[in-house]
């Protein structure tokens, strides 16, 4: 039964000193009850307070980061089985694989790549999270040395991949500050690799077949001291995947089975189809998915669907109102209003600058609602296009008054026109017309 806020809150020391990151000890109970913080990020709690409030207040999946600064990522702490309930959190990381059995040339060229590789869409800057390096010889030495090359490119995430605990501690003297994820420790080996993840403050992937053995291995796990898991589902299939990873996230969040709480890592490399094994790891709940180097179409395939998939279904991209500029604009250039949702803004921006012809864009604060949809609503009414003309200072960049609006919003003209004193001009209601429209129509 999970406790109340009021409840926790008799049970903190209520220093209120905000070490936890919270301003009260009381926000920190509010968010323990909600299952949003870790009763670890105070230091004052005693052993009694932690055993009662462990296992009600954790996030059902706990929060694990990998690597250290800028390029360092979190996952877990998520809440729901689907997105639409609410959202999902923490984006998967997607890892490019590389084998100690490469050159030094190839590995130094994948890291790179990882490093420097950005998909920009509606708005945001999408890249992949980092390397694993896996110990495909079986040598000490070779891994050694290709975790090596993949340091010349610091401050990426790293996965160390090896069966070999001598190989593992080898590489971690190179890296192990930068908390890589050390794979995979199974009932056989896990108490020298959680020795290891000890020592030198890694993430540790543990691996079984079914979810009794994945639950008994992290109980094993935690009992050595190491609670920064993540869950190899050793999949044989897709659908097995599919399978385990949906039944896990059930148990997690209902917190039916607390010792499956925790993230799930995927190897889409063990598969004949690897984009597909990426999308249902996307989809499905993985956490840290480990690919070979993408070619282009995956990666941007993989890039955009991550994005879509943890874009939070009620709060639309939204980009900021004002006026943005296409090209260098002069006085008698045309002015396109249209709505803050993104991805209207992105489409018609687009067109726009295939067009080549120069012009204002003045974005009106829709809450990120579709043109259609902010029509429907009322949310797009003359008052705010009256408000963002004057606000935006567009006045002072033309010459003429005329105002190019979205061909949903015509019912609107005539009231935008009373209000602003503008002439409006209704657009075409495909963004993929108005190259065409502004050629055919446009006269300052
Ligand atoms: Fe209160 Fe502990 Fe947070 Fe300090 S660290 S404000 S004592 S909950």
């Amino acid at each position: 039964m999970p406790l109340k806020a009021l409840d926790i809150y008799k049970l903190l020391p209520r220093k209120n000193c905000k070490e936890c990151g919270d301003p009260t000890c009381l926000t920190f109970a509010m968010k323990l009850a909600a299952g949003k913080a870790d009763i670890e990020l105070c230091p004052y709690l005693d052993e009694n307070a932690k055993s009662v409030l462990g296992a009600t207040t954790r996030p059902p999946i706990k929060l694990v980061k990998l690597g250290v600064g800028e390029r360092s990522f979190a996952v877990g702490e998520e809440f729901v089985l689907y997105r639409h309930d609410k959202t999902f959190y923490h984006p998967p990381g997607i890892m490019f694989r590389v084998l100690d059995t490469q050159s030094e040339e190839e590995i130094v060229a994948v890291t790179a790549r990882v490093h420097d590789e950005t998909l920009t869409r509606v708005g945001a800057d999408l890249k992949f999270n980092g390397t694993a390096i896996v110990n495909t010889s079986g040598t000490v030495e070779a891994y050694a040395k290709a975790v090596a090359a993949v340091e010349k490119t610091a401050g990426l995430p790293e996965v160390l991949v090896s069966d070999n605990p001598a190989a593992l501690a080898a590489a971690l003297v190179l890296c192990g500050s930068y908390h890589p994820l050390i794979c995979a420790a199974t009932p056989e080996n896990y108490k020298q690799m959680c020795a290891l993840a000890k020592q030198h403050g890694c993430r540790l992937v543990v691996k079984a077949p079914t979810l009794d053995g994945l639950a008994q291995l992290n109980r094993d796990c935690a009992a050595e001291g190491v609670t920064n898991i993540l869950m190899d589902l050793a999949p044989q299939t897709l659908g097995d995947f599919l399978y385990r990873s949906t039944e896990i996230r059930q148990l997690a969040i209902t917190r039916t089975v607390p010792d499956l709480g925790y993230p799930v890592y995927l190897d889409a490399t063990a598969f004949d189809d690897e984009d597909a094994a990426i999308a249902l790891g996307i989809v499905k709940y993985a956490s840290v998915i480990v690919t070979s180097p993408l070619s282009p179409a995956s990666a941007k395939a993989a890039l955009t669907l991550r994005q879509n998939i943890y874009t939070d279904p009620q709060k639309p991209i939204q980009m900021n109102p004002g006026l943005y500029r296409v090209g260098t604009p002069g006085k008698d250039a045309p002015v396109l209003m249209t709505v803050n949702f993104s991805l209207t803004y992105f489409t018609l921006q687009g067109y726009l600058e295939s067009s080549r012809i120069p012009c204002f864009m003045l974005i009106v604060d829709t809450e990120g609602l579709s043109v259609l949809t902010s029509v429907a609503a009322g949310k797009l009414n003359e008052t705010l296009v009256r408000d963002a003309i004057k606000k935006s200072g567009v006045e002072n960049e033309v010459t003429h008054r005329k105002l190019i609006i979205p061909g949903y919003a015509a019912p609107l003209s005539g009231r935008i026109e009373e209000a602003t004193g503008w002439k409006v001009l209704v657009g075409p209601r495909d963004a993929a017309e108005i190259g065409e429209y502004l050629i055919q129509e446009w006269k300052p």
